[in-house]
């Protein structure tokens, strides 16, 4: 980048690290770099730094310490519970139940598995992008292995009935694993009040570092490993631990948990005022999701007449970066399915744009962004051939 300032309102795509999470790592390269496995006076820092971070982080859902599994992050963490659930000697059956917007680390993931011979049923949302329970429960089959229900989308921001889909399938005994990346450290998660058996997250969308996160597995759950190696992570997780990941993920959990509140009332503060004036100032623009059961620092917005990809390109010429949320880098056209499964047609789902604010987020790069949009939505409409039809169309209502 160049001198220009940059805002960044891409936070569910990753976050800054923060500072006291990097000054906790920073030892963990040079000096204390031993392995935690081993049996020698070097392992012993790491070991000590990683049982105090498993902690932390197994505290701000309410689960034990030996119920965090170190993963490489969210993905690896998602896989690991669906496929362990379908394959290999504990799995409980063929048939998968999710959402029909889960992350493309589940929904690629169920793809693959249809091809060998597991079956998926992908549970419709309403308008808003909830999961009825009801929904949930009449997809249950006798060989139902896992459902699995996201705890609040990275696109639209939707909050999901966690607890209540957790206790469908209590009731039903079948297994619940929810994508918690998104939600963990951002709204109040209990495992044991949300009846969840199994639960991913990834350290960087907290303000931890990349290439880490954890699966909690319920005491008590059985499953087989995704990665076969070592006696890492009771056996279950082979790969040396990456010490100062875990170290700063476990930082970065301490510092969510204590600011939570906080932040969530200045990133709503925020992401509302955003909402409010695109809503107003800007014509024919509208939210994504629900209004209130969202998660605090997202806003997801559809302009009509334009593409998103446009909008994106001129923001980020503007220094404002932001998401269109299908996160095509493979520069596939195909529409987000998550705005295509809660009933936008492709034109709208293209015309979407995702705002992701932190609590870095100040109130002048919120008024900075809409007066920004606001520009490049009118220039782009101006250029539009759709937009050029429709006003024709409303002066000619006008005149008959
Ligand atoms: C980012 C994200 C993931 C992937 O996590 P990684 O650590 O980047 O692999 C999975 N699910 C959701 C909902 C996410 O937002």
């Amino acid at each position: 980048m160049t001198d220009k300032k940059t805002i960044y309102m891409d936070n569910a795509s990753t976050t800054r690290v923060r500072k006291e999470v990097l000054d906790a790592m920073l030892p963990f390269f040079r000096e204390d770099y031993g392995n935690p496995d081993s049996i020698h006076a070097m392992g012993r820092p790491g070991r000590d730094a990683v049982k105090v971070a498993r902690a932390h982080i197994a505290d701000l859902i309410g689960a034990k310490p030996e119920e965090i599994y170190f993963t490489s992050g969210g993905s690896e963490a998602d896989n690991w519970a669906i496929k362990s659930a379908v394959f290999g000697p504990h799995a409980k059956g063929k048939h998968v139940i999710v959402s029909s917007i889960e992350h493309h680390a589940i929904i690629n993931m169920c793809e693959y598995l249809e091809k060998v011979g597991i079956e998926v049923t992908y549970l419709p949302v309403d308008k808003y992008g909830i999961v009825s329970p009801e929904t949930v429960e009449a997809a249950i089959r006798p060989d139902t292995a896992i459902i699995s229900v996201m705890t609040a989308n990275n696109e639209i921001g939707t909050i999901e009935p966690i607890r209540e889909i957790g206790a469908v399938a209590r009731k039903h005994n079948v297994l619940f694993h929810t994508d918690a990346v998104q939600a963990y450290g951002q709204i109040d998660i209990d495992v044991t009040r949300d009846n969840i058996d199994l639960l991913s997250t990834s350290a960087h969308k907290l303000g931890g570092p990349k290439g880490i996160g954890f699966l909690y597995i319920r005491n008590g759950v059985k499953l087989d490993p995704l990665i076969h190696g070592g006696e890492q992570e009771r056996g279950i997780r082979g790969g040396t631990t990456n010490v100062p990941g875990a170290v700063g993920f476990g930082k970065a959990a301490e510092l969510a948990k204590l600011d939570m509140k906080e932040r969530a009332d200045k990133e709503i503060a925020l992401r509302d005022h955003l909402i409010n004036r695109v809503l107003t100032e800007i014509p024919y623009s509208s939210l994504n999701g629900h209004p209130t059961q969202r998660l605090p620092g997202n806003a997801n917005l559809r302009f009509a007449f334009i593409e998103g990809e446009s909008l994106l390109m001129s923001m980020n010429m503007a220094g404002i970066c932001v998401s269109t949320g299908s996160a095509c880098a493979s520069g596939s056209l195909d529409p987000s399915h998550v705005l295509l499964a809660i009933g936008l047609k492709h034109e709208e789902a293209h015309g979407s744009l995702r705002f992701t604010v932190s609590a870095e987020t100040t109130l002048e790069d919120v008024d900075y962004t809409v007066d920004t949009l606001k520009s490049v939505v009118e220039r782009l409409r101006s250029m539009s051939p759709l937009y050029e039809d429709f006003v024709k169309e409303q002066k000619k209502k006008q005149e008959a």
